[in-house]
């Protein structure tokens, strides 16, 4: 019995023993979780996974660093380790890689011109995403694997830059892609040039390793990821749970939570703005297939909102402020943000839908005529000319598109999720109720129709009913009056 077989089935026996621990106890297997700098990253389980097989490890101040580039050698060290191959002791004041290369030159993952010289220079660079695949595919072939060339014709046809392979690659490069070992970025492209990054390898690993049948329990632990941990009143929260499909979130944020599939993961939102008290608070996960808990802490950060001082003609004010002005408003704008389409209809970045002067920020407090109103503005004010053009902020249905007579003429637009985006006091409306828009379409026109002192556009974002900031949408930040003209360049 070889070395190697010996180590591979005690990989298998580690494997058994895994299952049947999370079999007893119900729970999430227990997979390395020490890295100090792998929360709210999305390679997070395969890193956890695969360093259990001693395939990856981080540095000695706990950290993984995942979005490092990786070295050549680097990745075959992983490659070897992760296969079991025999390797040399290393001898005091040798390169800490010799014994590696030597091991990846006699077992066929490399050969020995592959990079120039063999120098230790070349295997400190980066490697190239083309590189990977040849020493991915040469470790699976190796260990019995084999490829179908139906499969690789299908896969050649799968993205558009197998042509900027280096030739001595090409196949690989084909196979990698046709075995699914590395995939190809959502514009289309492999990349071949490309650096690789040290959770990009982690995942290449793991899938060699499921599929030569090292890792045999496909269940990776949950991975949960805040968008953030730290919110300014007024940002959206955005929670993307990979490996998990049935759970429950416990929050006293926004009580009508839930969760979205997004296919492959599940998602969800919790928003918030001036009427959520800063202080922290606990996200209580509960995964109902295992009954796994965990918890996480968020912190909602008090921002300061600006006091306006409003004077409006009375007899604007009289004329539009009325019952039955908000009568008509509660009927037709409240129900028009209530559903929403369970899948995004957008696929692209937020963009802001007209330019002008910032007028009024979300979440002022306002005295009209000297009075101080209860009321917060929900939105931001952008004044800008007469007939200005506004665009949709991104695809969506158009939920509503009508003269109000506290609003003007108005649009809601539906992005999908339970995300709107809103827009009030137009002159002209350009989409009617239930048509699709694209990011960037041109739906209506500035004005001062509605409860307005002048031209300009009153736009807002929100999560159903719930107004947020739309500043987090569009630049990750909020919109003031002292930050507009740089963020509207
Ligand atoms: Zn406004």
């Amino acid at each position: 019995m070889t070395h190697k077989f010996i180590k591979k089935i005690f990989n298998l026996i580690l494997a058994f023993v895994v299952i049947a621990v999370s079999t007893i106890t119900v729970s999430a297997p227990s997979f390395a979780t020490n890295f100090s700098d792998l929360e709210n990253h999305w390679a997070k389980s395969y890193i956890e996974v695969i360093s259990t097989y001693n395939a990856v490890s981080g540095y000695p101040d706990g950290s993984f660093k995942p979005n490092d580039t990786i070295k050549r050698i680097e990745f075959i060290a992983i490659i070897v380790n992760s296969q079991g191959y025999d390797l040399r002791n290393r001898s005091e004041d040798e390169y800490w890689g010799q014994p590696y290369i030597e091991t990846a030159l006699s077992t066929g993952l490399i050969v020995s011109n592959e990079y120039g010289d063999l120098e230790v220079q070349t295997f400190d660079e980066n490697i190239s995403r083309e590189e990977i695949a040849s020493i991915v595919v040469n470790a699976y072939l190796k260990s019995g694997g084999s490829v179908d060339p139906s499969i690789m014709d299908e896969a050649s046809s799968k993205l558009n830059d197998f042509g900027a392979v280096t030739s001595g690659y090409y196949s690989k490069a084909l196979a990698a892609v046709a075995l699914d070992f590395i995939s190809g970025y959502p514009d289309g492209t492999f990349a071949p040039k490309r650096s690789a990054t040290r959770a990009e390898a982690a995942i290449i690993s793991y899938k060699l390793l499921t599929k030569i049948g090292i890792i045999t329990n496909e269940n990776l632990p949950e991975n949960i990821i805040l968008s953030k941990n730290t919110l300014i009143q007024g940002d959206l929260l955005k929670i993307t749970v990979h490996h998990a499909s049935d759970l429950s979130l416990d929050q006293e944020l926004y009580p009508d939570f839930k969760w979205y599939d997004a296919g492959g993961v599940i998602e969800g939102y919790v928003p918030t703005n001036y009427s959520t008290s800063p202080g922290v608070y606990n996200l209580k996960f509960t995964n109902n297939e295992n009954g796994s808990t965990s918890t996480r802490e968020i912190e909602v950060v008090q921002r300061k909102f600006r006091v306006q001082n409003l004077t409006v003609d009375t007899s604007v004010e009289s004329s539009t402020r009325t019952d039955d002005a908000y009568t008509e408003y509660y009927k037709y704008f409240n129900p028009s943000r209530d559903i929403s389409s369970p899948v995004k209809y957008y696929t692209e970045p937020f963009l802001l839908p007209t330019k002008g002067k910032v007028t009024t920020e979300f979440g002022e407090a306002r005295y009209v005529n000297g009075a101080l109103t209860n009321y917060r503005h929900a939105g931001i004010d952008i004044a800008a000319p007469r007939n200005t053009e506004v665009l949709s902020t991104n695809a969506g249905k158009v939920m509503l598109s009508m003269p109000l007579v506290l609003t003007g003429n108005s649009i809601v637009v539906d992005h999908g999720e339970g995300l709107f985006s809103v827009y009030f006091h137009l002159d002209k409306l350009h989409v009617a109720e239930g048509e699709m828009v694209e990011r960037g379409q041109l739906i209506g026109e500035v004005g001062s129709t509605g409860f307005s002192t002048g031209p300009h556009l009153h736009f807002t974002m929100s999560y159903y009913r719930f107004n947020i900031e739309p500043g987090y949408m569009i630049y990750g930040q909020s919109i003031t009056k002292d930050n507009y003209l740089e963020l509207m360049k």
